[in-house]
């Protein structure tokens, strides 16, 4: 199987047989599961319908149920474990869940509404299915809404691939719910990971406004975004180190984003805001339905996509597009990169570098070579520390003007927001904050960001970090295949291209390898070249185009990745060095 995205568009094709299809927007298929191969068997068993290919059984069963539903909720269950007996290399993966009426008053003696009864009724399925062998390692992620039919329904994926289920470390897990929600909880994981063909995948459960086991939150945009945050949690390095895993997931390698809402006059709101959230290429899909709680009024579901291996399905990620421009899916300008913090590991040796602003001629001279070559997705507004140059309003303006890419982010670590301009709150579509544990951001800029995000419908990413990745290295890696590898797993040389002084670079750090190698008096030749000679392009070169696709497309490490880890450096706690430090360091 496979995921249909905007690149993997092969839905016509007649060697392709559909596995799933359950939502349509605009006459295109948003959530589709295919087979990788023709041999799928279709075949009924203890009443499930299966769909079985090589790698992969869709199943999906339903049943008239108005009253009883902890009951008739046994039964379906019980069918699919009985079902899924047969195919014992297969292990249930994700379940989506339609449970009529959900949130009416049960008919039933003991529980609220018909949620609770259909937990009940899963709990005793799962353990008179597995008894005492039933473990954390089988919980498939999952989601359960309300259906207005009278028909309970239950559709379900299994893989034959090792899966690794998760929670999130910000939310209890379901399964220790409180006796609040329910007699017996709730049984789910909050997503699973595991290999597809060649794609290493991420598929979340249904995910609300839920922090610990409580629902936060009373109004939808607060709602949405505390969703949004509780998906990139889940998915990141941090979150998923508990289960020995060194990458993360970026909402960014979001491929299918499913928003069920309980409110029909929301989603004109939803289908504005989350398009900003996530890339073009991410399939969105908006289906109404009640949520399992009265309060909830959102619950988003994510596909995500290992960056890095994404481009190994034969095809070359980066080709001209009809415009004749390189299409990627981000670039950023540091437009000053000294920085007002002093943080271990910082990406671009910020605390290292002198003061320098970008002048604004220089900026425009790149937007108008980029409108001619690059089409990014998103144009990210970076440093060092953004906010503080003087002439921000003004750089922001060009960039707009010269329309290089369709989303403006501005990347800063909050400290000076109470600074800018109406200008620039009206003006940008994104702003990430990296609220560092060491130099956290004050509450009252936090509430001035959301009162501006709201008033003027940017989106926000307000990340805690109380880690950092380390990055850079003082001895070389020798290691050929170390070297290799960490360049495969690495996302920045996707979604950190940068010009600096002149060329054009595929990743951030290979930009400042010189400085750093330099700053730090580590001897390291290249013979009669440099770094930045050897990792960038010069921009003012004819055939820059050409180059700049073998460069981008080219599997083969850069120079400065003997000197890197990647996003492969292990963890360690964002700390503030001091000046003794730095001049020690440097000196
Ligand atoms: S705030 Fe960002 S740019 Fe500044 S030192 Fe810290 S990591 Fe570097
Ligand atoms: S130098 Fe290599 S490993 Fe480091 S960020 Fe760039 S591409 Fe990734």
């Amino acid at each position: 199987m496979e995921f249909i995205t905007q690149s993997t568009n092969t839905l016509n094709k007649n060697s392709v047989k559909l596995l799933r299809q359950t939502a349509k927007t605009d006459q295109e298929f948003v959530d589709a599961w295919i087979s990788e191969t023709d041999d799928i068997q279709s075949i009924n068993l203890n009443g499930v319908d299966l769909k079985i290919s090589p790698n992969g059984i869709f199943g999906e069963v339903e049943i008239p149920s108005e009253s009883n539903i902890e009951e008739a909720t046994s039964r379906l269950y019980a069918s699919i474990f009985a079902a899924l007996s047969h195919y014992p290399d297969y292990q249930l993966l994700r379940v989506w869940n339609y449970v009529p009426k959900i949130l009416e008053a049960s008919e039933l003696q003991g529980f609220k509404n018909n949620y609770e009864a259909f937990n009940s009724g899963r709990f005793k399925a799962f353990q008179a299915s597995y008894g005492k062998e039933f473990s954390d390692s089988m919980m498939p992620s999952a989601s359960a809404v309300g259906s207005s039919s009278k028909i309970l329904r239950i559709e379900f994926l299994a893989v034959k691939t090792n899966v690794t289920f998760l929670e999130n470390k910000e939310q209890t897990a379901a399964k220790n719910y409180s006796n609040k929600y329910g007699q017996l909880p709730p049984l789910f994981s909050r997503g699973a990971i595991y290999k597809n063909l060649n794609q290493t995948l991420l598929i979340s459960s249904g995910t609300a406004s839920v922090v610990g086991e409580d629902s936060v939150h009373s109004d939808l945009y607060d709602q949405v975004n505390q969703s949004i945050l509780n998906l990139r949690i889940l998915g990141s390095q941090f979150n998923l180190k508990r289960y020995d895993i060194d990458y993360g997931f970026a909402l960014e390698d979001a491929v299918l984003l499913r928003t069920y809402y309980k409110n029909k006059e929301d989603e004109v709101f939803l289908r504005k805001y989350l398009k900003k959230l996530v890339s073009p290429d991410c399939k969105l899909s908006f289906m109404q339905a009640d949520i399992c709680r009265d309060e909830l009024l959102v619950e988003i579901e994510a596909v995500f996509v290992k960056k890095g291996e994404f481009e190994q399905n034969g095809k070359e990620k980066y080709f001209l597009n009809d415009a004749g421009k390189i299409r990627t899916e981000s670039f950023e300008l540091h437009i000053a990169e000294h920085c007002n913090l002093r943080c271990r590991d910082c990406c671009n040796i910020s605390p290292l570098n002198p003061q320098k602003f970008m002048s604004v001629a220089e900026i425009e001279d790149i937007c108008k070579f980029l409108k001619d070559s690059i089409q990014p997705d998103l144009f990210k507004i970076a440093g060092g520390e953004p906010t503080l140059h003087p002439e921000i309003d003004e750089i922001i303006r060009i960039i707009k003007q010269y329309e290089i890419a369709p989303q403006i982010r501005v990347v800063s670590n909050g400290l000076l927001v109470h600074r800018m301009s109406e200008y620039f709150w009206h003006e940008i579509d994104q702003l990430t904050i990296s609220n560092y544990k060491s130099a956290p951001v004050k509450q009252r800029s936090l509430d001035l960001i959301k009162e501006k995000a709201k008033q003027y419908g940017f989106v926000t990413n307000i990340k805690y970090v109380e880690q950092f990745n380390e990055i850079f290295l003082k001895e070389p890696f020798t290691d050929q295949k170390e070297i290799q590898r960490i360049y495969d797993d690495c996302w920045m040389r996707h979604r950190c291209h940068i010009i600096r002084n002149g060329r054009f670079y595929k990743c951030t750090r290979a930009a400042y390898m010189d400085d750093y190698l330099c700053i730090l008096k580590i001897d390291s030749k290249l013979g009669d070249t440099t770094y930045s000679e050897a990792d960038g392009i010069d921009i003012k070169q004819p055939d820059f185009k050409e180059k700049a696709l073998f460069y981008l497309n080219n599997k083969k490490p850069l120079a400065s990745c003997r000197y890197c880890l990647g996003v492969s450096g292990s963890l360690r706690d964002n700390v503030q060095l001091s000046k003794k430090e730095i001049r020690e360091m440097v000196e």
